[in-house]
């Protein structure tokens, strides 16, 4: 069987954890940790990050630190994972869906743009697939009317905004906070983990309370003040070092694992591109402004039924290919308090995206098997 994901060892990963496990600390924000956020800070130029238990949990974070009071709306795409939107609902704020473009699963800035009312307080982008949303447009309106941005960067490390100038600034460095995650079907992973950036300092020691149980325990062991308490709302958002440790020893290889990646998302379109060619299948849109990270190769076929028949003869070939997202707007969640709206281009992309095999351990000869399997099922097409 050729799986869909497979985590991997790349380096000192199981070394850094038994020196972790051996120096004597395992909790929190020990050495590995302090390696993680340094190397982030450097390399991406994030004014602040802290690692967290996973991405769901740095986007409550996010939402803590955004003061959400209900009643407050927040605007998700509706083509995202749960934990975009689920973040602010437990802060009790109003989920209002935005659309894709028609030939982009990324939000669309104009739907955007159409939702604010006097309530909106949060716009939550979601760079899919690792490509840049329209983020000047986004600031924009953030800017215009005073909203704070969210970017749900959860397959983004490594990717970047490419400004008309030519100047790039990482995904991530952009909104106000920016979450990560490290989970095994990431690029860089770490078992479950992830990670806040936060690039406006006012927020950096409420950060660091919130993920601290709201306690300034953090602070207290820089030596700044002398005994710690209770000073805010929080929760245990921070990884043990087993998972920093891990995490470091992936890190350690990280444009190795990039350019792995690049080369097996070329393949794909190489070996895909006379389907492309022909109209019967879609292939990954990357703006000017976009940079590819290589997290993920995905085709839109022609309708559900053509996309569900792919599924089953890639699996009678024993190949895993996986659809993605269905709509939040079509939640069993959002539907006991919502009537039910089409949103059409994230329906779109519900009914007719498919993700293909992809990771780092990936053979040629496999992903060549995959593409020709494709190939043939649509010679008859
Ligand atoms: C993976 C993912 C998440 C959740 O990440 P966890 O680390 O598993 O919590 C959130 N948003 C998006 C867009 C994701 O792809």
């Amino acid at each position: 069987m050729i799986p869909f994901n497979k985590p991997f060892i790349i380096g000192n990963e199981l070394k850094y954890i038994e020196q972790a496990v051996l120096s004597g600390k395992i909790s929190g924000d020990g050495l590995f940790t302090k390696k993680c956020h340094s190397f982030f800070e450097k390399k991406y130029g994030f004014q602040k990050v802290l690692l967290t238990t996973s991405c769901t949990d740095a986007l409550e974070m996010a939402a803590i630190l955004c003061d959400l009071k209900p009643g407050d709306e927040v605007i998700v795409p509706s083509y995202t994972f749960v934990s975009s939107a689920n973040a602010f609902a437990l802060r009790g704020a109003k989920i209002v869906f935005a659309d894709s473009y028609e030939d982009n699963p990324n939000v669309d800035p104009q739907s955007i743009a159409s939702l604010i009312t006097t309530k909106t307080k949060v716009i939550v982008p979601v760079h899919y697939a690792g490509v840049a949303c329209d983020m000047e447009a986004i600031m924009k309106l953030a800017g215009d009317h005073n909203l704070f941005v969210v970017e749900d960067a959860a397959q983004a490390i490594d990717s970047y905004y490419i400004f008309a100038d030519g100047t790039r600034k990482a995904l991530g460095s952009i909104g106000h906070f920016a979450t990560f995650s490290f989970h095994e079907t990431k690029n860089i992973i770490a078992g479950e983990g992830g990670m806040l950036v936060i690039n406006d300092s006012s927020f950096n020691e409420r950060a660091e309370i919130i993920r601290e149980k709201g306690t300034n325990r953090s602070a207290f062991f820089r030596g700044e003040i002398n005994k710690y308490g209770w000073v805010d709302i929080g929760s245990s958002f921070l990884p043990s070092e087993i998972i920093s440790a891990f995490l470091y020893g992936q890190l350690e290889h990280l444009d190795e694992i990039q350019g792995k990646r690049i080369s097996i998302w070329n393949r794909y379109l190489e070996g895909l591109k006379e389907i492309v060619s022909q109209g019967k299948v879609s292939s990954p849109i990357i703006p000017t402004y976009g940079d590819n990270n290589a997290h993920m190769f995905y085709i839109v076929c022609q309708s559900i039924e053509e996309r569900n028949q792919l599924i089953a003869h890639l699996k009678n070939k024993d190949i895993h290919s996986v659809f993605h997202y269905l709509s939040l707007n079509k939640s069993e969640y959002f539907l006991k308090n919502n009537v039910e709206i089409d949103i059409p281009f994230s329906d779109k992309f519900t009914d007719r995206l498919l993700r293909l095999p992809f990771y780092f351990e990936l053979s040629e000869s496999d992903q060549n098997l995959i593409i020709n399997e494709i190939l043939q099922f649509y010679e008859s097409k």
